[in-house]
This record gives structure tokens, C-alpha cells and sequence, in this order.
């Protein structure tokens, strides 16, 4: 195989890793562009757009994480790229303008340590030998020492380490390989530890993604652990895979939970990254977000509206007074239009939900909580 053979295989098995895409309701995360089938429009951590070349360095692996298409034993067409490969490729689409930056994952080649060596080794090409200096998307391999860690943070502007479950037991159930405290935790602390304010890498960002519904998992586990994430790691961003039926081994929960309906779990990514948003951006609690008695996101109803339903109290909300926190609580107001309102009351009254500038259904949804007295 060449080194563009290797690359159609590699960067359709990268598809699944959305560490630096943010997640949508039509699934346009998990699509490439049109020019080049390894390109990928991504929305960066930190926010704002670009386009990466995003590829694995293997499939090969060695691990077996039954919920993963790659896991040791399964019947994929095997291939792995050198270092030099993958810089030589890199480079040659970034002089030509075609990606801006580099997002490099792999399967467990050998053993953790080994893999990392080989991105590490790539990433070092690029950054000493091409003395290139843009955006490098390194990923931790699960069980990773710390040197390698280190070594891979001295070299990237963001990194990321797949969680995946929300904790032991679901890990257990999914791999017997991976040791959630030992090859997840323990990594995850570190990098937060190396980037936090003040430390050596605090340039470098820190992103995770769970996989939802390939375990038994509940919404609840996963809001618990991602707010985690955010306060006491301080992880710039968490990400939601929906698992996709057909993938794992037909013995997972995950496998029997989605034959009922294969859109069930993309809900659940959208209801999750929704969460995700309240909590980062508008200011929501944990003890905000309203779970079933089986500790799940509404399916039907966005969880804000849900947090409204619960709290008729706190309605009407008075739009030419209320504070910018009341304001985003509203269902159909976000930061934005919440902003616009400020600045709009400061000039004049606002006689009119109509004059907030939003339309149609969102209009109808908005008035039904707000005053404008
Ligand atoms: S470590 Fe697990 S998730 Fe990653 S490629 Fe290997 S089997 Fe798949």
C-alpha cells in the first residue's frame, strides 16, 4: 500500500473521534470535506473554525474495547503509517493550503508507550525539521507514562485523552485491557495538572469524549463526570460520540439498547452536548438539570425547557429588568439574543417581544415565558 492508500483507510477509521469538532443535531461532525477524503472541517476547542488533515497513525491495535470497530480480533483491513509518512503528507497538503492544521490519533500499536513514540516522532518532524508552527492535535494513547505525556504536550497546541465511560464499572464492561484508573484517570489528572494556569504547558488544551450508549451507562453518570471534567481538570472541552449500532461486538448493552431504534443514541448526544452548553455558558447547576427517575435526558424536550416546566415561579420574565443570568434561563434566549436585549434596553423600552429580532417559532416560544411591561 502507499502512502494515499494508507490514508483513505486511516482517516475513515479516524471518523469516530470528534475531540475537536463540536457536535450537531444532523450528525455534520462526522463528515469530510469534499477535497480529500482525509480533510475535515473541524470547530476548534476554543472556538472559531479551521480545516485539519485527521488521520489514525494505525488501526492496528492491540486493545479491545468492544464497542470499537478496530478492537485486536476484528476483520478490518489492517495498515499503519511511519512518522516520516505522516509528516511528509501533512506537510505536502499544508504548503498547498489545503489543511491548517495536523490531528493525529492511533490505535494501541504494541503497547501504549510505543504508540506515543510514533506520533511524538511524527509531530517532532514537523515542528524541527519543517519548523512548523501551527495547530498539532495530538492524542494521549490510554496508559501512556507521564514522560510520554509530557513529550507529547512539548509538542502540540491541543491534546486529548477519550474517557469514554463515566467510570470503572461501564470501562469494565466494554474492555478488559483498559484499567480505568490506572490507564484513564491517571493520564487525564496529569494533563490537567501539566496545563493548568501557571504550569509549563498551560498553552495546551485539554479535550475528552465519552461514548454514549455503547455501555448501560445513564445521563446522569456522564453530566456527573463531565462537569468533573470542567471544574476540577478544568478541560477546555468534552465531547459526545453517540455509539453506532453494528460497530462493537453484538455483546455489548449498547447492542441490544439500539436495536430498538438506532436514533436513539444520537438524542442523547444532542441532549448531552445541550446540557453541556448550559452548564459551560449559562450558568445552569448540576442540580438545574431534570433527569428522569432512571437518571436520563428528556428525549422529547430540550433540558431547558424541562428546567422551565419545573420552575413556573421564576416566570414571567421581565425583559426590560431582568439580569442577563434570568435571560438566558429562557427558553429560545441565548447568550447572543440575551446580549441584544441588554444592549437594546439601554437605548430604549422594549414594547415588543417582535423588536428582539428573533422569528417564527423561537419568537412563539420566547413570548410565552417573557413580559415587556
Ligand atoms: S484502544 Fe480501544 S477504542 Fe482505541 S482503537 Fe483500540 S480498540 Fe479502538
Amino acid at each position: 500500500m502507499d502512502v494515499i492508500d494508507k490514508l483513505r483507510i486511516l482517516s475513515e477509521d479516524s471518523r469516530y473521534d470528534l475531540a475537536c469538532a463540536c457536535g450537531t443535531a444532523d450528525d455534520e461532525h462526522r463528515k469530510r470535506g469534499s477535497d480529500g477524503r482525509w480533510i475535515y472541517p473541524v470547530v476548534l476547542p476554543e472556538g472559531g473554525s479551521t480545516v485539519l488533515l485527521k488521520t489514525l497513525l494505525s488501526n492496528a491495535c492491540a486493545n479491545d474495547c468492544r464497542y470499537c470497530p478496530l478492537r485486536s480480533g476484528s476483520n478490518v483491513r489492517r495498515c499503519t503509517l511511519g512518522p516520516e509518512e505522516i509528516a511528509r503528507a501533512f506537510m505536502e497538503y499544508y504548503w498547498k493550503r489545503k489543511v491548517f492544521g495536523l490531528f493525529l490519533s492511533s490505535a494501541v500499536i504494541r503497547d501504549p508507550d510505543y504508540t506515543m513514540d510514533k506520533m511524538i516522532a511524527a509531530a517532532r518532524i514537523l515542528r524541527n525539521r519543517w519548523a512548523y508552527r501551527g495547530y498539532i492535535h495530538l492524542k494521549i494513547i490510554p496508559g501512556a507514562s507521564d514522560a510520554a505525556i509530557e513529550e507529547a504536550l512539548s509538542l502540540s497546541t491541543a491534546v486529548s485523552l477519550n474517557i469514554e465511560t463515566p467510570g470503572e464499572r461501564h470501562c469494565a464492561v466494554l474492555s478488559k485491557k483498559k484499567i480505568f484508573r490506572r490507564d484513564i484517570l491517571r493520564p487525564l489528572t496529569l494533563m490537567a495538572k501539566l496545563t493548568e494556569p501557571g504550569a509549563r504547558y498551560s498553552r495546551v488544551k485539554c479535550t475528552t469524549q465519552f461514548i454514549v450508549g455503547a455501555s448501560d451507562e445513564t445521563d446522569r453518570e456522564i453530566i456527573h463526570y463531565m462537569v468533573g471534567l470542567y471544574k476540577r481538570l478544568r478541560f477546555k472541552r468534552v465531547y459526545f460520540s453517540a455509539y453506532q449500532r453494528g460497530l462493537g461486538d453484538e455483546s455489548i448493552p449498547g447492542e441490544q439498547k439500539g436495536a430498538s431504534d438506532p436514533r436513539e443514541q444520537f438524542i442523547r448526544e444532542h441532549r448531552l452536548y445541550q446540557v453541556d452548553f448550559l452548564i459551560r455558558k449559562y450558568g445552569f447547576r448540576i442540580e438545574d438539570i431534570v433527569l428522569d427517575r432512571y437518571g436520563n435526558l428528556s428525549a422529547d424536550k430540550d433540558p431547558k425547557e424541562m428546567w422551565a416546566e419545573r420552575h413556573p415561579e421564576f416566570f414571567p420574565v421581565r425583559l426590560n429588568r431582568a439580569s442577563r443570568e434570568e435571560l438566558v434561563r429562557v427558553p429560545g434566549i441565548g447568550p447572543e439574543t440575551a446580549s441584544r436585549i441588554i444592549d437594546m434596553r439601554r437605548v430604549h423600552k422594549i414594547t415588543d417581544v417582535a423588536m428582539i429580532g428573533v422569528r417564527g417559532n423561537r419568537l412563539k416560544q420566547i413570548s410565552s415565558y417573557v413580559v415587556c411591561e
